[in-house]
């Protein structure tokens, strides 16, 4: 089994949550469940392993990204500290929510092209 995996094909397949293999099948059945099965071209999606590898990733750049709102929106929410809160609060919520799939679906296409956790061994294409 020594096909050749486009990781860029793969990465983009993932992140629109389509199937890391042929781009035409759902990745997950639920908003964070992976199909076992792609229902397009059969491949095989248990031995994905993202455990808690996306939810990292989103928070790492969520947390970057309501440190520098809340920089910008200081000056004009200084006298409302609460407003701002609650906006990059919940800012930050519904950006995390957004996020998680699309890299979820990374994940999930990172360990398919590159053969990892038993989708078995990979001849990269790049
Ligand atoms: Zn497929």
């Amino acid at each position: 089994m020594c096909e050749s995996r486009d990781t860029k094909t793969a990465l983009k397949n993932g992140v629109r949550l389509r199937c890391p293999k042929c781009g035409k099948g759902k990745l997950f059945q639920s908003y964070l469940k992976v199909e076992s099965n792609c229902d397009a071209c059969g491949l095989d999606l248990t031995p994905q392993r993202a455990d808690d590898g996306p939810a990292y990733v989103v928070i790492l750049l969520v947390c970057h990204i309501a440190g520098v709102a809340m920089h910008l929106m200081y000056k004009p929410f200084v006298d409302n500290p609460l407003a701002l809160a609650l906006i990059v609060s919940i800012g930050a919520i519904v950006l995390s929510l957004t996020m998680l799939p699309p890299v979820k679906g990374a994940f999930v296409a990172i360990q398919w092209a590159k053969g990892m956790h038993g989708f078995g061994v990979a001849k990269s294409a790049n």
